[in-house]
C-alpha cells in the first residue's frame, strides 16, 4: 500500500471573478483537514455553464493568481484552462493525481450548491475514488434540502465525503459582475489587486 505523505486541496471553480467566499472556504478546508496546499483550478469551458458567457480564461487565471499570491499555501493550476474543449472534474483530478503522484491525497473542495450537482457530474463514483470530497455549507444551509437520492448516494461514501461549515459569506461572482456592470462598489468583496485588475481590463461592463 502506498503511504500517504501529503494532502492537497483542489478548489475548482469558474472564478469569474474569484472572491473572498472562495478564499475563506479554501482556507477553512486547509486548516480543518491539515492540507499542505490548496490548488485553485480555474475551469476551461465548464460543462454546467454556458461557455459563451464566461470571461476569457487568461483573465480568470490572472485574477486567481493575484488573489492567492499572499497565501504561501495557495497555488493556481492551468491544467483545465490549457486543455481544449469541455473539461470534466473527474479528468482534471486524474491529471492532478498524475502530476502530484500516488503519495498525494486530493481533497476536492466545493460550496454547498455544488453538492447538489455532483451526482449529475460525469462519473461521480470515479470522482470519489480519485479524491475526497469536502462540501462547504454556509450556516443555515441544511442537508435536508438535498434530494433524498443525493443524500443516499453521499451516505454510501462516509469516509470520502466530508462537510465543513464556513462563515456566511453571501458573495457570488454573479453579484460582483452585476455590481461592476451597474457601477456599484466591489470593495471588500474581492482582494484589492483583483478589483484593480477588473477596472484596468474593463471587465464585466457589458456582459453578465
Ligand atoms: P457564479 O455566481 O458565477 O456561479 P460563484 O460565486 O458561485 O460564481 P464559482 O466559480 O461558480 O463562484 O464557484 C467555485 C466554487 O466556490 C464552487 O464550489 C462554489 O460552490 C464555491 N463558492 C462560491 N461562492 C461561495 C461562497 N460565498 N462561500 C463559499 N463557497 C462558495
Ligand atoms: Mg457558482
Amino acid at each position: 500500500m502506498t503511504q500517504v505523505l501529503r494532502k492537497f486541496g483542489v478548489m475548482g471553480g469558474t472564478f469569474d471573478p474569484v472572491h473572498y467566499g472562495h478564499l475563506v472556504t479554501a482556507e477553512a478546508a486547509r486548516r480543518e483537514f491539515g492540507l499542505e496546499r490548496v490548488v485553485f483550478l480555474p475551469s476551461g469551458a465548464p460543462p454546467h455553464k454556458d461557455p459563451t458567457g464566461v470571461t476569457d480564461a487568461e483573465h480568470r487565471y490572472m485574477m486567481t493568481v493575484l488573489a492567492t499570491l499572499s497565501n504561501p499555501h495557495f497555488d493556481v493550476s492551468r491544467v483545465d484552462i490549457d486543455r481544449e474543449g469541455v473539461t470534466y472534474t473527474v479528468d482534471s483530478l486524474r491529471i492532478l493525481r498524475e502530476i502530484y503522484g500516488e503519495s498525494t491525497e486530493l481533497y476536492f473542495i466545493t460550496g454547498a450548491d455544488a453538492i447538489l450537482e455532483i451526482v449529475s457530474w460525469k462519473d461521480p463514483e470515479k470522482l470519489l475514488e480519485l479524491a475526497h470530497f469536502i462540501g462547504a455549507t454556509r450556516p443555515g444551509f441544511s442537508l435536508d434540502r438535498v434530494p433524498q437520492s443525493t443524500q443516499e448516494w453521499l451516505s454510501h461514501h462516509p469516509e470520502r465525503v466530508h462537510m465543513i461549515k464556513v462563515p456566511a459569506l453571501a458573495i457570488s461572482s454573479t453579484d460582483i459582475r452585476e455590481r461592476v456592470r451597474t457601477g456599484n462598489s466591489i470593495r471588500y468583496l474581492v482582494p484589492e489587486p483583483v478589483e484593480h485588475y477588473i477596472r484596468r481590463h474593463n471587465l464585466y461592463k457589458h456582459n453578465l
